[in-house]
């Protein structure tokens, strides 16, 4: 017990093991739980060890994207190789997240997700009016992945009144984001078709 790295099985050295809650593991381990030794582990269960040790710290993601556009503190747009970038936005979501590299071409759909459920044109009204004393609890965009995974980016999750100034804030903000990645997707799918068809007729004319 204790001889190996519990998250990848490699020896642990005698000064060269790091203690989280509940075990050892080695450092390479250690600088990715840490991120970068930037934060205690020792607290860490093994659950959250492993989860940070197996995300994945694209740095070629950071180094290749193109900063086109920007929404907010919430989203980065890389027109030029199609991707976003889900910025991490500790206020709204109260965790400290690593910024989530997509590509356009990975992305099924995009929504606008609100509680309590309406209309989204009935939101529409509400908010323009700025006279409805309801309140909405919880307005994030969901962005649905072709893998069947999904993202969210978060702005409201606590109870705020429609005709709150910081609530229209968010939702145009969450306006902003659906329009984009839902352009970003057309985009990205009619150049694909294009690209299709000028195959067809190549391989037609063969
Ligand atoms: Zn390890």
């Amino acid at each position: 017990m204790g001889k190996t790295c519990d998250v990848c099985g490699n020896e642990l050295g005698f000064l060269k093991k790091f203690k989280y809650a509940e075990g050892y593991i080695c450092k390479e381990c250690y600088g990715k739980a840490s991120r970068q030794f930037t934060e205690t582990i020792r607290s860490k269960s093994f659950a959250e060890i492993k989860a940070l040790c197996s995300e994945e710290r694209d740095e070629a993601s950071f180094e290749n994207f193109t900063v086109t556009g920007k929404i907010g503190s919430y989203m980065l747009i890389d027109d030029k190789h199609k991707r976003i970038c889900i910025t991490c936005n500790r206020l709204t979501s109260q965790k400290v997240s690593e910024p989530k590299f997509l590509d356009v071409k990975d992305i099924k759909k995009v929504y606008i997700g609100y509680q309590p459920r309406m209309d989204i044109h009935t939101l529409e009204q509400l908010v323009m009016e700025q006279r409805s004393e309801q309140t909405i609890d919880h307005l994030k965009v969901g962005i649905v992945l072709e893998n069947g995974h999904q993202e969210e980016i978060t702005l409201v999750q606590k109870p705020l009144r429609i005709k709150s100034y910081a609530f229209r804030q968010s939702f145009q903000f969450a306006k902003r984001i659906n329009e984009e990645v839902e352009a970003l997707i057309n985009e990205t799918r009619q150049a694909n078709a294009e690209q299709a068809a000028k195959g067809e007729r190549e391989y037609a004319e063969v």
